[in-house]
Parts: structure tokens; C-alpha cells; sequence
């Protein structure tokens, strides 16, 4: 491996997943986001420093060789250590076809580590996939492009107000941004949050559609419906859950949905 200065902050490492891009990958959670998605359910990974939390016990999805404390959210890793553990399971993506993904939290937040650790994933002929909310520079995104091998686009809200209101940004660089990486070739899927009542509408459903109709790198499309799955999270951080009551979209209608994009002669999913 070479020597690497640069370093990151990690709240989460998921060894052996199968939701986040193609056969059995490490999935690394970057910490940093610039968005307050309403139904966001890591809430925890929101600010980019670690923390001390009472009574926290988030490291759970950490293998146990971390020496994280019980009451720690996020943790620095070098690049070189990062790449010791996603080493470990390198079989496992040879085998099945995976690799690494870079998640968060926002990846594109932390850009030189990202960087540098997809540079070393190449280096060590591991596939990669970021999985992102598109929210960054030209810049970044054209400079991660380079390196990566895939990409998880969140596609929230096509209507800018909404997308304000409901993310905390605006969804102008998100949507260049994915415009910007289609045209270099990169392999997306799709990830649509299905939250009822924000981004479920038949407006926002077709708006997306009509959105990916265009791409020539389309891989995939999956469909995410909202769980309520990060609750305890808002309670345990005093955090406000504007969620309130927000029940998962009825099966039928994720049907529907499927059906919908299914039109594009695009495989889709729903979960992850
Ligand atoms: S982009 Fe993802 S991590 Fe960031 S606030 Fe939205 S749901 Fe949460």
C-alpha cells in the first residue's frame, strides 16, 4: 500500500452487504451532510466531527476490532487503515462480484479521502460504487467520477421549492451533477426515497421518470420505501422528528411505482 497522509472520519463500517451496488460489498459510512432530509433515519451521521453521545451505543454495524468507545459517533481512519479492513473480505467481492461502497452520511463531503481510497481500491483491483445525494461541486463530483466505478443517486424531489423544504438545499447542483456524470459514462442507479406525502406524488414520480428517460448509464432503478426505522435515533439526540405519525407507503402503491419505471426497460427494485 502507499503511504497516505490523508485521513477521514467513519461512523459506520457494514461488512458483508447486498443492498448497496452489485454482489457482496463493505460499505463504509463517510460522516458529514449537508442535507436535513426530513425522513433522514442516521441522523447521527449529520455533522462531520465525531461525537460523544450519552448512553449511545450506535457503533453496533462496527466490527468488533474498532476500539470505539460506547458513547462515540464517528471515528478518524488513514487511508491505510481503512484499507487494512476493507482488505479483509477481498475474496468475498471476487467471488460474488462486489466490492466497496462509499456511503455516509454525504461521501462528497470528506473528497480527498474519498478520493484517495477509491484511488487505492483501483490500485488493489476492487470494484467501487459512492452512493450519494449528488449535493457538491462540479469540481468534486467530475474529480470522484474519475475514480470510481459506479454510482447510488439519490433522486428526491424534482421541484426545487419542495426539494428545499423538505432537504434543507436546493436541487440544482444535484441534478447537474447527475446530468454531469452520465455524460462521462458512469454506471447509476437510481435510489428514489418513497416517502408518503413528500416525494410520492404522481407529479414527482413522472417528474423523475421523464428526468432518467434521457440517461444512457442507467443500471438500475431502486425504489426505497419510508421506514420509520430511525425514530429512537431523534429521541435518544433530543433531535425534532418532523416526521410525526408518517406511516410506510402502502404496498400496492410501491407496485404501481415499480410498474411505472419498470416502462424504462431498466431493472427495479424495490429496497435497496
Ligand atoms: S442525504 Fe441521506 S444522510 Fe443526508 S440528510 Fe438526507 S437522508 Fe440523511
Amino acid at each position: 500500500m502507499s503511504e497516505n497522509t490523508q485521513s477521514g472520519i467513519i461512523f459506520n463500517i457494514l461488512r458483508f452487504a447486498i443492498f448497496d451496488g452489485p454482489g457482496i460489498r463493505t460499505t463504509v459510512f463517510l460522516k458529514g451532510c449537508p442535507l436535513r432530509c426530513w425522513w433522514c433515519h442516521n441522523p447521527e451521521s449529520h455533522k462531520i466531527i465525531p461525537e460523544k453521545v450519552e448512553g449511545c451505543n450506535l457503533r453496533r454495524g462496527f466490527d468488533q476490532t474498532f476500539s470505539m468507545k460506547n458513547d462515540e459517533i464517528g471515528k478518524e481512519f488513514s487511508v491505510d487503515e481503512l484499507m487494512m479492513e476493507i482488505l479483509k473480505d477481498k475474496i468475498f467481492y471476487e467471488e460474488s462480484g462486489g466490492g466497496v461502497t462509499f456511503s455516509g452520511g454525504e461521501p462528497l463531503m470528506q473528497p480527498d479521502f474519498l478520493i484517495e481510497c477509491l484511488k487505492e481500491c483501483k490500485n488493489q483491483n476492487i470494484h467501487t460504487v459512492v452512493d450519494t445525494s449528488g449535493y457538491s461541486s462540479l469540481d468534486i463530483i467530475q474529480k470522484v467520477a474519475e475514480h470510481t466505478d459506479m454510482f447510488l443517486y439519490d433522486l428526491k424531489l424534482m421541484n426545487d421549492e419542495d426539494h428545499q423544504k423538505f432537504t434543507g438545499v436546493s436541487n440544482q447542483d444535484i441534478l447537474r451533477n447527475f446530468t454531469e456524470i452520465d455524460q462521462v459514462g458512469k454506471k447509476i442507479i437510481i435510489r428514489i426515497p418513497i416517502v408518503p406525502e413528500i416525494t410520492d406524488s404522481r407529479e414527482n414520480i413522472f417528474a423523475i421518470r421523464g428526468f432518467i428517460s434521457y440517461l444512457n448509464n442507467l443500471f438500475e432503478v431502486n425504489l426505497l420505501p419510508y421506514h420509520r426505522a430511525g425514530e429512537g435515533k431523534y429521541i435518544k439526540y433530543g433531535l425534532e422528528n418532523k416526521m410525526n405519525s408518517t406511516q410506510s407507503p402502502d404496498s400496492e402503491y410501491l407496485d404501481t411505482i415499480k410498474q411505472f419505471f419498470s416502462e424504462l426497460k431498466s431493472r427495479v427494485k424495490i429496497g435497496g
